[in-house]
């Protein structure tokens, strides 16, 4: 089966997609002169000869045989057995002209590959078609019907052509109806146009069918591919005028296109792609259409009708001098032009429901429907792909879907708007991407940090409860929450994938062998956001109202709650949907590493051409998808991908990039969010009441808990009010409403929310280094570590401190500049939100200075 690889048919398909099919294929044995037909249980397909020869001949009724072709080691054969082109009873057949041996792909097995790797299809046609036309010249000489021949060829085309819209039940269908007959019955060439997706092909063929050419050969010349230009396998490219009319090779002549295609029609896509000269000579044939003695051909034949398709009108093409006067002029009254989907948006409700109907067959989902809010969505989008954009959408949807509605959020729009400005692709160095592909990885990392976690645990738990003798909590404090801020700038969110809260659960369920398939309520993922912002305020509000910080054991019992819940949801629900859904330790991670200079994300061009399973999202046979509910090509932050490179694994197509960018671009390059620029206000609330708070809360309430709850009520709403206060004055400058206003400017704040938490962390990684290295010396038994002990100034500290928070405003500036200029007012809202930032960089470097140089007078 190895040989296999080096078929024609398999030329240039991926690897890991040909171990798939090869998986699915079976060995077949011929002796020498046996008859190859259709297998025992009647299953057609073709076959890829590893061994021996075979050939293909017909038996006629005088008794004669005819020898039409031989099929040699490597060779595709049984074309026509695959396209239901002979029967048991045919006089046509297969032979084995010795022992031979041959693999067999069932036709379900290669419709389903063709239809997630075009190279396949368009590898398949060519060598169809090759062989056609070398049976072709036999049958010639045995005066068999050419054009018979040839409508397998168009055959491979229809059985190989995976969309069939329903175009004839929408509005816009019904409409044209008389206008498509009139133009099919009056047997002219004609000109389609129409913005690319809107099915034109669809439409060509539909006129093929009306006409009186209906049952000759159709086929299909695409320039605006260039593979077209390399007929037969051949390393240089040919010109259109070759493809079209044929050339000179080794002193022989080869049909082009129009003469295959005689008696019959062609759909010619991309018409301006031709040079003036091979315009010319199209023109002169259409004019000799009628008149087969100029055209060169038999009498009695007639040259092929033409379906020229174009993505521009005629007069555009001819005013950029793409289009000769005399097509142009012939054009102005044989064309028809196919509306975008966004002028014909009545049509939306019906296109949506049939492929909703269709791709349930497809992907053996049963019935599914479409919610309100989701047909509303699509009735608002412009979709510039128009009716393929919208197919390609409901697809991914049901993909998502986790029941039978489809819902808004399974609903992914603009994907193809793929940002590849300053970014670099580090997963295009071998070396990274095997290690991405790598099944230690992350396995390894994660066994190594789970007895870490443990130890630290038990010591906070069970170690001395003297926060400064505490190993655990002065390691917690000196270098876990510092490293943590700092490794979401460097390494966004990958401490998820190795954090030992999440890989304890995948441990669970690798232990119980199973995979829940409960799934968790769809709701869940519109709210996330809001769900994480609500678990990481909570984290933060027990860990002051508790005194975690001076009472190492209640951080150890934290720790330990948090893994219990990521726990309970590996064992009773699918994937990890604490991690995705509720966690707000890593909701925290997820917002700063939004500032990343790095990130993962899918080549979306290559997902909506090439992609029909999606496997980053569903899994493969090996492998399970996401553990945190994303479609990759969906993916367009930081917030909630992990890093993990269980995508890369599962992507057959090398869609994944990993990227190297400009820190923060993801804020203004995509679309604001409502609930993570509450959510940045809110940690700004929430820092400013463990700065402020530990004084206030004795002047509030004799209790520590009830004054330190009312003040983190108070310092969070009032940093949110203060976000809807700023909104609602931007957004009299911009024009935008509060909510687009608020979603846009609150997350361009984000860096200097980071930065504060980074000053906050630094402080304690600059003061407990020396006592960490310590305790750690003496606990462990380690004395080289007390060697590495330092201790910096306190005015050093201090320094850097105000330096990382003016650094924070800056970066601020930057991307509230950049958000500005993306709507009118630009100066208005740059400058408040300027103001509001120099606000907050002031207040926080008041707070951090009265915090820690104040209350606890180092
Ligand atoms: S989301 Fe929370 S529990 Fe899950 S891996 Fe990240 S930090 Fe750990
Ligand atoms: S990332 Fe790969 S597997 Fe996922 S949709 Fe894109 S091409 Fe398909
Ligand atoms: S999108 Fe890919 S890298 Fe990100 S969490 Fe999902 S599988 Fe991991």
């Amino acid at each position: 089966m190895e040989r296999l690889r080096d078929a024609q048919l398999f030329r240039g398909i991926d690897s890991d997609f040909l171990d798939e099919m090869i998986a699915e294929a079976s060995l077949r044995h011929f002796s020498q002169n046996e008859i190859i037909s259709f297998p025992l249980n009647g299953e057609r397909g073709i076959y890829i000869l590893l061994e021996g020869k075979v050939r293909f001949v017909s038996h006629r009724e005088n008794g004669t045989e005819i020898e039409f072709d031989t099929f040699h080691t490597g060779e595709l054969f049984g074309a026509r057995i695959a396209l239901g082109e002979m029967s048991p009873s045919s006089p046509n057949f297969y032979v084995a002209d010795e022992d031979s041996q041959a693999a067999f792909f069932p036709i379900k097995l290669l419709e389903r590959s063709m239809a997630r790797e075009p190279r396949l299809s368009l590898n398949f046609s060519r060598i169809v078609a090759r062989r056609m036309i070398k049976i072709d010249r036999r049958l010639s000489r045995t005066e068999d019907n050419y054009a018979q021949l040839l409508e397998v060829v168009s055959r491979v085309y229809k059985e190989t052509d995976l969309l069939h819209p329903n175009f004839e039940r929408t509005k816009f269908y019904r409409r044209s109806e008389k206008e498509i007959k009139a133009l099919a019955q009056s047997g002219e060439s004609l000109l389609l146009w129409g913005e690319s997706g809107v099915f034109k092909t669809q439409f060509g063929r539909k006129i093929f069918h009306l006409s009186e050419h209906f049952r000759s050969v159709y086929l299909i010349v695409n320039f605006y591919r260039e593979e077209n230009l390399y007929l037969g396998g051949r390393k240089e490219p040919l010109t259109p005028m070759q493809v079209l009319f044929g050339w000179e090779e080794a002193g022989r002549r080869k049909a082009g296109m129009l003469e295959l295609g005689r008696g019959g029609t062609i759909f010619l896509l991309g018409v301006e792609r031709l040079d003036p000269e091979t315009q010319i000579r199209l023109w002169r044939h259409i004019q000799d259409q009628q008149s087969p003695d100029r055209a060169g051909f038999e009498p009695g034949e007639h040259g092929p009708r033409i379906i020229f398709a174009s993505r521009h009108s005629p007069k555009d093409l001819e005013g950029q001098s793409r289009l000769i006067p005399e097509l142009a002029a012939y054009f102005e009254k044989r064309s028809f032009h196919i509306p975008p989907l966004r002028e014909r948006k009545t049509d939306i409700p019906d296109h949506a429901q049939f492929y909703l109907e269709k791709y349930c067959r497809k992907l053996e989902k049963g019935s599914a429907s479409i919610s309100d809010r989701t047909l509303k969505m699509l009735l608002d989008h412009n979709w510039p792909g128009n009716d393929a954009e919208l197919a390609e959408t409901i697809k991914r949807g049901l993909v998502l879907a986790q029941g039978p509605l489809l819902e808004a959020e399974d609903i992914f729009l603009d994907f193809r708007k793929v940002k590849t400005r300053g970014r670099v692709d580090i997963l295009r160095f071998d070396a990274i991407f095997k290690l991405f592909r790598s099944p230690w990885f992350p396995s390894v990392l994660q066994a190594a940090v789970i007895p870490l976690f443990l130890a630290l645990v038990a010591a906070l738990i069970f170690g001395p409860s003297i926060p400064d003798s505490n190993l655990g909590a002065v390691f917690s404090w000196a270098l876990g929450w510092p490293m943590l801020v700092i490794g979401s700038f460097f390494w966004a969110r990958f401490w998820c994938t190795i954090c030992p809260m999440g890989s304890l659960a995948e441990g669970l369920k690798l232990l119980i062998n199973k995979e829940p398939q409960r799934a968790l309520p769809q709701v869940l993922r519109r709210y996330s956001g809001w769900i994480i912002m609500g678990v990481a305020l909570l984290v933060m509000w027990a860990e002051m109202t508790f005194q975690m910080r001076y009472i190492p054991a209640r951080l150890g019992w934290l720790l330990v709650g948090m893994t219990c819940f990521s726990l309970f949801f590996a064992c009773f629900f699918e994937r990890q949907g604490w991690c995705a859904y509720f966690c707000g330790l890593g909701g925290i991670i997820g917002l700063f590493s939004r500032l990343s200079p790095i990130e993962m994300r899918a080549d979306k061009n290559v997902c909506a051409a090439r992609c029909a399973d999606h496997p980053c999202y569903t899994g493969t046979a090996a492998r399970k998808g996401c553990p945190l509910f994303l479609l990759s090509p969906s993916v367009d932050s930081n917030f909630s991908c992990r890093l993990c490179g269980t995508c890369v694994k599962n992507c057959p197509h090398r869609s994944l990039n990993i990227n190297l960018r400009l820190p923060g671009g993801e804020i203004w390059e995509t679309r604001g969010k409502t609930d993570l620029s509450f959510f940045t206000f809110a940690m700004l609330g929430a820092l400013a009441c463990e700065l402020l708070g530990w004084e206030g809360a004795k002047s509030v309430s004799e209790t520590h808990t009830v004054g330190m709850t009312l003040l983190f009520v108070f310092y969070v709403s009032g940093f949110l009010l203060a976000l809807i206060l700023l909104s609602s004055l931007g957004r009299l400058a911009d024009g935008d409403t509060l909510r687009g206003h608020l979603a846009r400017y609150g997350q361009a704040h984000l860096p200097i929310v980071f930065m504060a938490f980074l000053s906050y962390h630094l402080y304690y990684l600059l003061t407990l280094w020396a006592p960490l290295m310590d305790l750690a010396g003496t606990q462990l038994g380690l004395d080289q570590l007390q060697l590495l002990q330092w201790q910096a100034h306190p005015d050093t500290i201090r320094f850097l401190m105000a330096l990382i928070l003016w650094c924070g405003f800056f970066w601020t500036l930057l991307l509230l500049r950049n958000v500005a200029k993306q709507k009118k007012g630009f100066l208005r809202t740059f400058s408040l939100h300027s103001l509001a930032a120099l606000g907050i960089t002031l207040f926080f470097l008041a707070a951090l200075d009265f915090h820690f140089f104040h209350i606890f007078h180092l």
